[in-house]
């Protein structure tokens, strides 16, 4: 029996062309199954979806896909590829859920809370991991922009940060109290409320966290160097001439320092309650302590990207992943 997927990409947020990326890829792997058959739609801006010829086609709660003549296939599964707002926010997987579809990824309480970079702290501080120093604004008024004055004094160069955002979108370094000023006029132009973190970092670190045949597999880190003068920005992710490096596995690093980014990752994968797959960032500060940075929900699987490589580099063949999360989900929705 072929199983009829539905992939979701685009959607109206920062992250629209990252996300039709990421879909290339998957479409690429699943073409490699012979059981599954892909139909791909485009979100838009408006919320449509839109098929390869450009044409409207509508999800109902028949749980069909139709045309805009009428005509009606069924969906089995769905792939919400969406970096960002609809898709990595939830709020897409929450109109899967009413239409009882099961689909790839987190539920839509665990995506809300770790695209939220506030809340995905205030959990990662409640499981008890330690994650990077930081203020919260919540308002942008002389009072709150103060407050972030006083935090750069203290830690020399800071981070500012849209908390709604993903691929460094709304993410800004400032080490003068002029560029602090600027970043979070920027900041607060994407989100109402931003954080501003201590600049920690030495090394940064990822592990690609996913469900394999009903395991849980958590990859040793990988790492990622920005060139000295940036970090790792939108421009150093995604642009051509992108000068940054990544290596599948992180070099140099002790048992003690990767039992901890295992456990840690564990405890965030398990305590946040994800599913299927995540991929995590760590900071080595110049101390030698690790903060856990973030919980992607829906991690880039573009060819730049970290979580394919090292879920690769594992030994795990992503067609064989991918395939075996859709056959598991739609044989027990049937059930
Ligand atoms: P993505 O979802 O694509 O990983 P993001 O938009 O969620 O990115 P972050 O990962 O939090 O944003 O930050 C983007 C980059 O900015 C990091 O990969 C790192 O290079 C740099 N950065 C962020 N916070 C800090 C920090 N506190 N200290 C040093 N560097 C930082
Ligand atoms: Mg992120
Ligand atoms: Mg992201
Ligand atoms: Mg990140």
């Amino acid at each position: 029996n072929t199983i009829q997927v539905l992939l979701i990409c685009g959607g109206g947020g920062s992250e629209h062309e990252v996300s039709l990326r990421t879909a290339d890829f998957i479409q690429r792997e699943l073409a490699r199954a012979p059981d599954i058959h892909l139909t791909r739609v485009t979100m838009n801006g408006d919320g449509q979806l839109l098929d390869g010829d450009g044409q409207v086609r509508e999800l109902r709660s028949d749980k069909l896909l139709y045309s805009a003549s009428g005509s009606a296939q069924v969906v089995d599964y769905v792939i919400p590829s969406i970096h960002g707002y609809p898709g990595e926010t939830g709020d897409l997987q929450s109109q899967l859920e009413i239409l009882g579809l099961p689909y790839y990824g987190c539920s839509p309480e665990a995506s809300k809370i770790c695209f939220n970079k506030i809340t995905t702290k205030l959990w990662l501080s409640a499981l008890g991991i330690d994650n990077t120093p930081y203020q919260f604004l919540c308002a942008d008024t002389p009072e709150e922009i103060a407050q972030a004055q006083d935090a750069l004094a203290e830690w020399g160069t800071v981070f500012v940060k849209a908390s709604n955002q993903g691929s460094s979108v709304g993410c800004y370094k400032a080490a003068t109290a002029e560029a602090l000023e600027n970043a979070l006029k920027e900041a607060f132009r994407l989100s109402p409320y931003v954080l501003v973190e201590k600049c920690l970092k030495v090394r940064e670190l990822e592990v690609a966290a996913y469900t394999y045949e009903g395991e849980l597999v958590i990859t040793p880190p990988g790492e990622v160097c920005a060139p000295e003068d940036t970090f790792y920005s939108y421009e150093e992710k995604y642009a051509e001439g992108s000068r940054a490096l990544t290596h599948v596995v992180a070099e140099g690093l002790s048992d003690a320092q990767l039992g901890w980014i295992r456990e840690a990752s564990k405890r965030a994968f398990i305590g946040l309650q994800l599913k299927d797959l995540s991929r995590i960032d760590f900071f080595l500060s110049e101390d030698g302590e690790i903060y856990l940075n973030e919980v992607n929900t829906f991690p880039g699987m573009t060819s730049i990207s970290m979580f394919p490589k090292m879920l690769q580099h594992q030994g795990h063949d992503f067609c064989t992943y991918l395939g075996g999360l859709i056959r598991e989900s739609v044989q027990s929705a049937s059930q």
